[in-house]
């Protein structure tokens, strides 16, 4: 099955052709349309499996087609567990992006640094935010963004947040997001504490295996 066939915008399609990208893998094939649907999505995939261009291919057509808005509002939050994986999809998203018709601004933020260059990065505002969720929060509380026209979510290693001790910052930051947006949780394992925050989480979800 190639690219094309998903559904994707053809400049979205270049960008991962340009990566070397030259068929789509399994979960690929199976999110990318119910995602640009406008579907929840509950993935079982790890590492290696090709998640993040899964997500952020439909994810940055979204958006695109929803338009520019002025000014600029977060649009889209994706949550990671670590420093590593945030700088890992802020840098996959940024290359899947290079070349829509609408310019994306992604920015990326984690602990362990100094927050003044994430809160300077945020002053024009941002469409797609990649995060850890104690950082996150530390933005919030210094105002350099807000969560209420975030219209898609994206809980990316959902188990590893959970054993990192992350659970209970998630909660805050789920009770600060809109109610109406699209879900997807993505996760390696499915202990009962992921169980439960898919039912709550997710409606009618799409499931996907890889
Ligand atoms: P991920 O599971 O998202 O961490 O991706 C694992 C690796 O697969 C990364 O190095 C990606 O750049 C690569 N990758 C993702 N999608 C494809 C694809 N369709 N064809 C070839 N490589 C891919």
């Amino acid at each position: 099955m190639p690219f094309h066939s998903l559904g994707l915008d053809p400049s979205l399609v270049r960008a991962a052709t340009d990566k070397g990208y030259l068929a789509p893998t399994a979960i690929q094939v199976a999110a990318i349309p119910a995602i640009l649907q406008g579907r929840d999505l509950l993935g079982a995939a790890r590492t290696g499996s090709g998640k993040t261009a899964a997500f952020s291919l439909p994810l940055l057509q979204r958006l695109a087609g929803a338009g520019r808005q002025q000014p600029r509002r977060l649009q889209a939050l994706v949550l990671v567990p670590t420093r590593e994986l945030a700088a890992q999809v802020g840098e996959s998203m940024r290359s899947l992006a290079q070349q829509l018709p609408v310019p994306m601004r992604i920015a990326v933020a984690f602990g362990g640094v100094s927050i003044n260059p994430q809160m300077m990065a945020l002053r024009g505002g941002a469409d797609v935010m990649i995060a850890t969720p104690g950082r996150l929060l530390d933005l919030l509380d210094h105002r350099a963004l807000r969560l209420s026209s975030v219209s898609m979510l994206v809980l990316d290693e959902a188990d590893r947040l959970f054993d990192l001790g992350f659970a209970e910052e998630l909660g805050r930051i789920l009770a600060l997001l809109p109610e109406r947006r699209q879900n997807l949780l993505f996760s390696a394992t499915f202990p009962p504490a992921i169980q439960s925050l898919a039912e709550r989480l997710l409606s009618d979800p799409v499931r996907v295996e890889a």
